[in-house]
């Protein structure tokens, strides 16, 4: 298996449908290799066995990005607090960090508890986690994603099972903030479209 090359000094993975597997991306940074998910494939676990050294940073505990996780042995392992509770090893992030340049960031996200974003060279990776959960988006959680993308100085998106293909953070605001329009009183989730 070959990486892909999604911009300058990062690549990743594919996704695949069987098994269900997100993307892995690789970032070559001035202080190392990172990873951010591992993905469930035996392909990229085994891509990322090759590799000499990376330190990763898992976006959720979801199979598809998480399913490698006793396949590889990143140098070090982050996560949000959730993830590293269910891994049983690692540094959990809450708030933010910063590690050599890579910002990691709790993102509050509707799909998977906990989420964890990485922001570096302009990108911000969020994984899932604007994506709605069963129920649809939760109003409270839903405006704070919201809050959480305007912070970000990155303006160009990352998300899992999407191509990849870059987003405009200010299109995916926008896209949000209409969602939350959508709210009714008196209701705490709005169905998803
Ligand atoms: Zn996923």
């Amino acid at each position: 298996m070959t990486a892909q090359k999604l911009c300058e000094k990062i690549t990743y993975i594919p996704a695949s449908s069987d098994p269900l597997s997100a993307e892995v991306f690789l970032l070559d940074t001035p202080c190392g290799l990172w990873a951010y998910d591992l993905g469930a494939s035996f392909e990229a676990a085994e891509y990322l066995n090759s590799l000499s050294e990376f330190r990763a940073a898992v976006s959720h505990f979801h199979r598809d990005h998480a399913g490698n996780l006793s396949r590889v042995h990143p140098a070090e392992l982050y996560g949000g607090g959730y993830f590293i509770k269910r891994a049983g090893r690692g540094i959990a992030v809450s708030g933010e960090m910063y590690i050599d340049g890579v910002r990691l960031f709790s993102v509050p996200s509707v799909h998977a508890k906990g989420s964890l974003g990485l922001e570096y060279g302009g990108l911000a990776f969020l994984g899932d986690s604007l994506y709605p959960g069963h129920r649809g988006y939760d109003i409270g959680i839903l405006k704070s994603t919201i809050n959480c993308l305007k912070s970000l100085s990155a303006e160009r998106l990352v998300l899992s099972h999407e191509a990849p293909r870059l987003r405009n953070r200010g299109e995916e605001i926008s896209r949000l903030e209409k969602i939350f329009s959508r709210r009714i009183k008196g209701e705490n989730f709005i169905p998803a479209e």
